[in-house]
């Protein structure tokens, strides 16, 4: 074989692995069929596929909002510095600092609102504080507000190395109430474990938050944080049980579905960097595949829409060739009505009574089983 011959063998070969895998890739109705609050099937593969996320080499995923990357532009276009922020500034070696002692200084919050989200920051305190048996909540007290300071839910920021049993009888230990040191969903839920590191050092929050869904005054569900901790789980999707108050039981309450994001200015000193957010879909948005939050109308439209399209792919309907009658259970897997059911009883029908090889009708009833332990036709029409 010479080099073109070569080159044209390579060629063909390369047409067929590709019909081989285009072949593949669709075989037709391959699990349970969508149902009324499902749009697709178990497996499908006219289902959408994500999009694609690339991550760079420092972590931050290519769809991530970056609110502080260390440069006083990102503090400057992502920040509001209003008066009341004068706490708040980055520092020579790239993060953002809030600095206690300001008199009159608030919180820091972002331009932009957020709802649900992935939020990555991190954080670390001085490396030695002032007092190191001082009011505990004064030990680098900030703070994680999804949703803001004035309805949102805070991710408590604080010094708690040594807040743990294992430190309890030694000199090193610090007392503070469980659910406000750090890691807790402050004053609600303390962190499972204590992964802290020491005092001086950076710590990694990443956070997964769902905010409370409501339908007019009537809670649906409360919404979720889940808080990783230098990688450990310490908020294992906690259901809030209140919005951030003190000393109080202070309950969910209905408010805008979007909020900057804040951090807690609590009169101390603590350091922040590589702050990125990606906004999330809510769960509850989800209408058209979900057993909780389906909406049978919703699920049913887009059913029909891939329907159609499968049914437009099919050049005669009337064919009674096992590949057409796979096609049209395929088609009323999504929709059995009208055309569609026409059709397909018709095309099967004809299929039977063409006497098929054994191999034509096992593959062809082997689809219609789906259907039928789906409910979409009865067995009767498998022969
Ligand atoms: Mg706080």
């Amino acid at each position: 074989m010479n080099m073109h011959e070569m080159l044209k063998s390579a060629a063909a070969l390369a047409i067929v692995s590709q019909a081989a895998v285009s072949a593949v890739a669709h075989p037709g109705l391959y699990g349970d069929a969508p149902d009324a609050k499902h749009a697709w099937a178990v497996h499908d593969w006219n289902r959408p596929k994500p999009h694609r996320v690339s991550v760079s080499d420092s972590g931050v995923p290519s769809d991530a909002i970056v609110l502080f990357d260390g440069s006083e532009k990102s503090f400057k276009e992502n920040w509001n510095r209003k008066k009341g922020c004068r706490a708040w500034s980055v520092e020579p070696d790239g993060s953002l600092a809030v600095h206690g002692g300001r008199r009159g200084s608030g919180p820091l919050t972002t331009k932009q609102s957020f709802g649900d989200c992935q939020l990555h920051i991190e954080f670390r305190h001085p490396k030695s504080l002032a007092s190191n048996k001082g009011y505990a909540q004064d030990r680098g007290n900030s703070g994680v507000f999804l949703m803001g300071t004035s309805f949102g839910y805070e991710v408590q920021v604080l010094e708690s190395y040594n807040s743990c049993r294992e430190a309890k009888g030694t000199k090193d230990y610090v007392d503070v109430y469980t659910d406000g040191q750090c890691g807790s969903i402050y004053a609600e839920n303390p962190p499972m474990v204590n992964p802290m590191k020491k005092l001086g050092e950076w710590q990694v929050y990443d956070i997964v938050f769902h905010q409370p869904v409501w339908e007019g005054n009537k809670l649906v569900h409360p919404g979720s944080m889940t808080v990783f901790m230098n990688g450990v789980l310490v908020q294992d999707h906690w259901e809030m049980e209140g919005q951030t108050t003190h000393r109080k039981r202070r309950p969910l309450q209905p408010h805008p579905k979007a909020a900057p994001l804040a951090l807690q200015y609590h009169n101390s000193d603590v350091f922040f960097r590589n702050i990125w957010i990606r906004p999330l879909p809510s769960r509850w948005d989800n209408k058209t595949h979900s057993s909780m939050s389906g909406d049978p109308e919703a699920v049913m439209k887009l059913r029909r829409e891939t329907a159609a399209k499968l049914y437009a792919k099919i050049s005669d309907p009337g064919a009674a060739t096992a590949a057409n009658v796979k096609a049209l259970a395929e088609v009323v897997a999504y929709a059995n009505e009208g055309k569609y059911k026409a059709d397909f009883e018709k095309a099967l029908k004809n299929f039977y009574a063409a006497k098929p090889s054994d191999a034509d009708r096992k593959d062809v009833n082997s689809t219609l089983e789906i259907l039928v332990r789906s409910k979409v036709i009865g067995a009767e029409l498998v022969k």
